[in-house]
């Protein structure tokens, strides 16, 4: 059985990262969804929250791909967390070339501290590939509509955030 980790931050879910989902439901059994804790980066959005709002999207997803989907929050190592999880593959999105020095550190590192874990790296669809969650925050925070790069759920979400600033 193919167990696949995806894991992230999330902070919120963007139709990039939905899909990246989607492409990586074809080619697992079951995907795990690692959603980092990561305090340190203060999320927008709590934690259950950013869990919330993958678990309404991936409940589609699921009936879609007839897979099992599940959401799995994380704090310790990614390997480790790949390991709670029986993970065989890990994976990452990958944006143009932002996010690819990071991504070839992190796989060089991960490698050294367990080499039984493939990362593999997906890219998604044209239209999705400058969508970047601290962007979506941005216009969210300044105004704008952000409608065009979350999925419904998050984007009410968003407004509701929006509306309680006012
Ligand atoms: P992290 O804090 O680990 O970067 P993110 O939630 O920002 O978490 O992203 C999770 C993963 O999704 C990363 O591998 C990131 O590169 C990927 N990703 C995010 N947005 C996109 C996108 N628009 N296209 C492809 N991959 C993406």
């Amino acid at each position: 059985m193919r167990i696949g980790l995806y894991p992230g931050t999330f902070d919120p879910l963007t139709l990039g990262h939905v899909d990246i989902i989607r492409r990586a439901s074809y080619l697992v059994d079951k995907l795990v969804i690692g959603v980092a804790v990561n305090n340190s980066k203060s999320p927008m959005f709590s934690l259950q929250e950013r869990v919330n709002m993958i678990n309404e999207e991936i409940e589609l997803i699921e009936n879609e791909f007839k897979i099992q989907i599940i959401t799995h929050p994380f704090e310790n190592l990614l390997i480790e967390c790949a390991k709670d999880v029986n993970a065989n593959i890990i994976i990452r999105g990958l944006r143009a070339v932002s996010d690819f020095e990071y991504e070839f550190q992190m796989v060089g590192m991960n490698r050294v501290l367990s080499n039984e874990i493939e990362t593999v790296f997906l890219m998604a669809d044209n239209s999705y590939q400058p969508i970047a969650s601290k962007l979506v925050k941005e216009i969210a925070r300044l105004g704008g509509n952000t409608k065009k790069f979350v999925p419904n759920s998050v984007y009410k979400r968003l407004i509701n955030i929006k509306s309680k600033k006012k």
